[in-house]
Parts: structure tokens; sequence; C-alpha cells
């Protein structure tokens, strides 16, 4: 059985109660963990503040040696990890495999930048006076991570907490915290410098509970000693989220839901925006926050953009993750599935059309899991749930245009605003995308892909704050302004 890791052991909840996870593929179990409480995360809080002393004083460049010895050693357990999370989640290895080696470049993006973080120097108005700011840690942190990728949205929080000389304390969601504690336990045997200088990462420094939202989650919203929450979840929670641990003037973040547009004009390199309107919808099952949800096709180029992606989706082998052909797994939840079931009808029900799937592969083990085959959908009523909803599962809607004008204005209609692309190679219709779509990324003849380099997060109902480059660490440092005077 699965343990929970708090302050460098791996302990049962106080409650010695657990829980199964299951295999979204097969319904088998995969293992089982403690179902934390209220007072494991108290215990935890205890733990990453005793750390937090040791670990704030340790140099900005040792933390960063530390992390990078973190990604040696979950290199070393790669294999393991990787069945963990396609058992426990359902996408494919190749998909799992990906997602570890996106969490190992965020961790050494931010192992490169801990020792690069700088103030500043400020004249001020009085002679023999100058200004500075310095910029420190804040605490004991709280990362709330989703199901869809379990170990990259934990690792944008644990990366630039931990850089910046944080603690923190990761509660995965419930179904998906095995191959998390995996990861978070190498990492808490990272070591930092030679022989007998050689120093482990403060017990404490990473923790990990495992439980529900609804009491774990929610002791780490309502309890000050947390002093700043990193969210990544849907719009629903994170308002929920925003609003207890304002109560406490909480540093939060929200990384919430998404409904990203694509649009493509008709000059585009199609033959590239094709298949990347397949990656960025069906990868991972179609259950990103960022991905095509939307897609805009210029009336010109509809009918022969359709027929190419559609035969891509045909040849798409749905089924359990473990198997070397599958390239596209289950639906994580048979609630999720329930959802984008209900969201398929009505848009059928107001006259949509299912070009591709609709329905559920039926027959031997995928009647087993929670399948759903790849469906782009046409004539979507604009007032459609597909339309006006976050789609978290395999479904297209496809919208025609005439001009980037119409194509932008319909993009714009929803209360989302995370990612958004354009494919076309006219710089000005590039230029008008960049300026006027309402997200918080916009990509040009590209994937939507959130790059550990650049900021990635939303506007409207989509979050607060951002993740993925410098800009991710601000959110974990406070500045202080210090004045000092020549007496
Ligand atoms: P969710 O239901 O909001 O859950 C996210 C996390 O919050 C889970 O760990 C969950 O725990 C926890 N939680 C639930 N209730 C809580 C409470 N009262 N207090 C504190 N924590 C609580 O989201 P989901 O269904 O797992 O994930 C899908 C959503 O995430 C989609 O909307 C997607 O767009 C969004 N997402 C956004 C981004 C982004 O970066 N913008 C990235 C990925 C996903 P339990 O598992 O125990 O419920
Ligand atoms: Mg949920």
């Amino acid at each position: 059985m699965a343990k929970m890791l708090i302050g460098g052991e791996l302990v049962d909840s106080v409650s010695k109660e657990t829980y199964e996870v299951r295999n979204p593929a097969s319904g088998e179990v995969v293992d089982r963990v403690p179902k934390g409480t209220a007072k494991d995360v108290e215990h935890a809080i205890q733990a990453a503040e005793a750390a937090f002393k040791q670990w704030s004083d340790t140099t900005a460049e040792d933390r960063g040696r530390t992390l990078m010895n973190a990604c040696e050693l979950i290199r070393q357990k790669s294999a393991e990890i990787a069945q963990l999370l396609t058992q426990e989640q359902g996408k494919t290895l190749f998909e799992a495999n990906l997602e570890i080696h996106h969490l190992l470049h965020g961790l050494e993006f931010y192992a490169g930048l801990a020792s690069k973080v700088r103030g500043a120097h400020v004249p001020l108005p009085q002679s023999g006076a100058y200004g500075m700011v310095i910029r420190q840690p804040i605490g004991v942190c709280g990362g709330i991570v989703p199901w869809n990728f379990p170990l990259t949205l934990m690792g944008t929080k644990l990366g630039p907490a931990l850089a910046a000389g944080n603690t923190i304390i990761i509660k995965p969601a419930t179904t998906t915290p095995l191959a998390t504690l995996l990861c978070i336990e190498q990492i808490q045997k990272a070591s930092y410098g030679e022989g007998k200088q050689q120093k482990t990462l403060a017990k404490g420094a990473v923790n990990v509970v495992t439980g529900p939202g609804s009491t774990v989650g929610e002791e780490m919203l309502r309890n000050p000693r947390i002093r700043r929450i990193a969210f990544t979840g849907s719009t629903a929670v994170g308002r929920h989220v925003m609003e207890v641990a304002g109560r406490e003037i909480k540093r939060i973040t929200l990384e919430l839901g998404g409904s990203d547009p694509m649009i493509v004009m008709e000059d585009a390199n199609l033959d590239m925006a094709v298949k990347m309107a397949d990656i960025g919808r069906y990868f991972n099952c179609g259950q990103m926050c960022l991905g095509v949800k939307r897609l805009f096709l210029q009336e010109s180029i509809a009918e022969k953009f359709l027929g190419s992606l559609a035969d891509i989706l045909k040849k798409k082998t749905v089924g359990s993750g473990m198997n070397k052909e599958s390239r596209m797994g289950p639906i994580h939840l048979d609630s999720q599935r329930k959802e984008i079931e209900e969201q398929v009808e009505d848009a059928k029900s107001r006259g949509a059309r299912a070009i591709i799937g609709g329905e559920r592969p039926k027959g031997g083990d995928l009647d087993k899991g929670f399948f759903y085959l790849p469906t782009l959908l046409t004539n979507v009523p604009e007032d459609s749930r597909v339309s006006v909803e976050e789609t978290f599962g395999p479904v297209l809607p496809v919208f025609t245009f005439k001009t980037i004008e119409e194509a932008i204005e319909k993009a714009n209609k929803s209360v989302y605003g995370l990612g958004s692309s354009i494919w076309t190679r006219n710089l000005l219709y590039a230029n008008k995308a960049i300026d006027k779509l309402e997200a918080g990324n916009v990509w040009v003849n590209s994937l939507h892909y959130g790059y550990d380099e650049l900021p990635f997060g939303g506007v409207k109902a989509s979050g607060v704050g951002r993740e993925h480059g410098p800009e991710a660490l601000d959110y974990y440092l406070e500045p202080k302004g210090v004045v000092i005077v020549n007496a």
C-alpha cells in the first residue's frame, strides 16, 4: 500500500483509513492510499515550517543543485513512475513518458533559475540614502493539483517554490496520487554538496497529503500557516479557493478551465494545422486545460480541413494506455465521460452532426473502461453547451467564418481566456489575433503547448497569476523594500 510523505517519512493517515485507486481503463485496483484528514495537513505544516528554517537559509546555488539532483533521481525511477501514471490516470505510456519529460524539463528550468533571482538598487531623493528591493521566500506553500497532468502540474508549483527557498505541501487529486508520491519521494532524497559536505534536502521541505479536496484541500485553504496556495483545477473550485484562501489574505494563483479557440485562415500551412488540431484536441484524451476546444475554419478551406482531420481520427486506436498500439486512453472518470456525453447530446439535439465519433467504442476490454471515441462536431449552434462550456474530453466543435474580424469576435465569446491560436502566413492577421484575442497565451502557427520558458495562465474565468517562466518565481517571492541611510 502507498503511504503519504510527511516530514521525510512515509506515513499512514492518523485516521488509519485508506481508499482504492482504480485504473480507468479496466476498473482494476492499482493500489490503496491513506485517506488524509485535516490533522495530517497539520502534521505536514509542522514539518514544512521546521524545514523552512533550514531550506530558506540554504544558498540559492545549493537549492538549484538539489533540484538538479532530484531530477536525476526521478529519471532513474522514470519507467516505474510512467507505469503508475498510466495505470492510475489512463493516459498512454507514451503520454506518461512525455509528461515525465516535461516535468523534468520544468524542474531543471527552476534549478537553473534559483541562483539568478535579482533585486534592485534604487536611488532615493535624499542624499546619502538609497533603497534596495530584496526578494525573500514566503514560507510554507500549498499546491493543489488536478488529475489530468498530475506530475507536470505538481512540478509547476514545487519547482519555483523550492527554487525560491519555500517549502511545500502537495495535495494530488484523489484519483491520481501514486505517481506523484513516487516522484516526491525521490525529490525528498535529493542532496547537494560532495563527500562529507553532502547534505540532503531538509526533511519536510516537500510533503504529500493524499485524500479528498473537501477535507485535505479545504484545510490547506483554511489554515493560515500555509501562506500561499497554487491551485490548478476547475473554475468552480477555483472560485471557492479564492473565497476561502482570501479570508486569510493568502497569496494565490489559480490555473482554471479554458475553451481555447484555434483559428485557421485559408492561407495557413494546412497540413501542419490539421496535425496540430489533432494533437491539440485529442492528446491526453482531450483532458487538457490548454487544448483546441473550439475550431474556427475559414469557409473556403473548411471541407478540405475536416476531411483530412477525420482521416487521422478514423485511424486513432482507442484502448488501454498500457497497450503499445493505443493512441488514446480512456476518459479519467466515469462522471467526466457522462458530462462529455451530455454535452454532445445537447449539441446533437440542437442540430449538430458528429462526422466522427459521438459515442463510446464497444466490445471486449473497451467495455470495462471509460472510453469515448474521438469526436468531431459540425453545424454546432453557438449557444450549445460545447460552444459555451469547457469540454474536457475528446470532442471538438467546429465553426466557420468569413473574415478575421468575425473569427476573433466569435473566439472571444467565451467566459474563458486561457490559450488561443491563429494559423496564417499573413503577418497582419497574426498581429491582429495577437492583439485582440482575449487569452493568456496566443500561439501563431504553433501547438497550444505550455513552454516552461514562457509565462502561462489565463484571463477572465481562466485564472489569476502565472505559472512557468521566470514570472512564476515572482509568485513565490515577497519583495521587501529596504532604505539605507549613511549616518
Ligand atoms: P477540480 O475538481 O477543481 O479539482 C482540482 C483539485 O482541487 C483536486 O486536487 C481536488 O481534489 C481539489 N479540490 C476539490 N475540492 C476542493 C476544495 N473544496 N478545497 C480544496 N481543494 C479542492 O478539477 P479536476 O476536475 O480535477 O480537473 C479538471 C479541471 O482542471 C478542468 O476545468 C481543467 O481545465 C482544469 N485545469 C486547468 C489547468 C490550467 O493550468 N489552467 C491545467 C489543468 C487542468 P479531489 O480530487 O479530491 O476532488
Ligand atoms: Mg473534479
